[in-house]
């Protein structure tokens, strides 16, 4: 997907380092999404601070002392059909993104949906690079890679959908570990490039090819 307009004009005053990995999230993600909140100033923060504290309103932060003062952090809402919902079942795919993207780009990052308090739509820079440029951990190939076919979900399926945006089959996939009909799809179009016959299951040979 592309950024929108919008969520450019908040990437203002946020980290470079975070804006790289927003960018090349963006292009990974199956899910759309859009970047609601980046840099606050201390007064803004002050502000959300008071909020459901001595102003009213629900509580909707912790600390004086976000990372988002000094552009740290970003928040995102996840894209449905071009308007903004707070489903928290479409965030994973979208913090997938953003982790597969600072894999790569060699950025520190946490997602708030990781905390014990979710915060599903923040993620912030953790100030460490991951010194090693990222390669994919791809396993060796072995025969113990179940069987996975339209209907399939979970981790493997999960793992198939990352090999082959990795692969760069077109459309990207969302990282939702549920084998529906655009995954079958690109295992199709993956097949057909190796060779295989092309029938969407995901046996030992397509393994064989997926993991090489
Ligand atoms: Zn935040």
């Amino acid at each position: 997907m592309k950024l929108n307009a919008a969520s450019e004009k908040r990437l203002k005053g946020v980290k470079p380092a975070l804006v790289k990995v927003v960018r090349r999230a963006a292009e990974l993600t199956g899910q759309d999404f859009q970047i609601v909140q980046g840099n606050r100033t201390q007064a803004e923060q002050n502000r959300l601070y008071a909020q459901g504290r001595t102003r009213p309103g629900k509580v909707v932060t912790w600390t004086r002392n976000s990372k988002h003062l000094g552009g740290g952090a970003v928040d995102f809402a996840a894209l449905d059909a071009g308007k903004i919902s707070w489903n928290a079942k479409l965030y994973p795919a979208i913090a997938d993104a953003f982790k597969e993207a600072a894999a790569e780009l060699g950025i520190g990052i946490k997602w708030g949906g990781d905390w014990k308090t979710k915060d599903w739509g923040h993620v912030q820079l953790t100030g460490k690079s991951t010194t090693k440029p990222h390669v994919h951990k791809v396993p060796e190939p072995k025969d113990t890679k179940p069987f996975l076919k339209r209907g399939s979900k979970g981790a493997t399926v999960r793992e198939l959908q990352v090999i082959l945006n990795v692969a760069r089959i077109q459309p990207l996939l969302a990282i939702d570990g549920d084998f529906g009909p655009a995954t079958e799809k690109n295992v199709k179009a993956f097949q057909r490039i190796f060779g295989l016959v092309p029938d969407g299951l995901v046996g030992k040979l397509s393994w064989n090819a997926l993991l090489e």
